[in-house]
């Protein structure tokens, strides 16, 4: 069986990475698996323990790395953020294409592990749209979203370290150009 190919969706908090990947994550063409990752972080409302994250203790996230667990993992805003490597593996060996949803120090480590997987940049229409964006959320208080803004700023730095970088103004079309891109990549030889 053909091996799938691993897909890296990254860019800063608050762009709509997670909706656009909604709009195809389950489109059977592409035989897309959502990579779900552990992290220290609380839980936010609406959001399901296994689903949207494996929620853990920062003890259980340091045992993680100690035992090599992990196919990459970041510190984002005072909490830690990672993949699971055997379930990646799994996923690949069973032909799935592997989407991890990460941000960018995390990708950073990916293309040096993996530098075949297909690595995207979500960017907002602006700063200021995703200024509204992150406080469209209000979930935080105020302080991390200040963190959150300014970590922003820096990723965005990082956007020519991408194969390709698609703006999100438009969440149909952006998850369409996206969407395209995988569909050519996995097809790819
Ligand atoms: P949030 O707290 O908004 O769910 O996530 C914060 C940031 O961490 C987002 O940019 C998200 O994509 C990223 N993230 C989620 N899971 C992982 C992961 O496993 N590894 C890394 N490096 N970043 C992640």
């Amino acid at each position: 069986m053909k091996r799938g190919k691993l897909i890296v969706i990254s860019g800063p908090s608050g762009v709509g990475k997670g909706t656009i990947v909604k709009e195809f994550i389950n489109d059977p063409e592409l035989k897309l698996s959502y990579s779900v990752s552990m992290t220290t972080r609380s839980m936010r409302p609406g959001e399901v323990d296994g689903v949207n994250y494996d929620y853990v203790s920062k003890e259980e996230f340091k045992q993680a790395i100690e035992n090599d667990e992990l196919l990459e993992y970041a510190e984002f805003v005072g909490n830690f953020y990672g993949t699971p490597l055997k379930n990646v593996n799994r996923l690949l060996d069973e032909g799935r294409n592997v989407l991890l949803e990460i941000e960018v120090q995390g990708c950073m480590q990916v293309q040096k592990k993996v530098p075949d997987a297909l690595s995207i940049f979500i960017t907002p229409p602006s700063m200021e749209e995703l200024e509204r964006r992150i406080r469209g959320r209000a979930t935080e208080p105020e302080e991390i979203v200040q963190q959150r803004l300014s970590k922003a700023q820096k990723e965005m730095e990082l956007v020519g370290k991408y194969k390709y970088a698609i703006c999100n103004d438009d969440v149909a079309l952006a998850a369409e150009l996206v969407k395209t891109i995988i569909r050519y990549y996995s097809n790819k030889e």
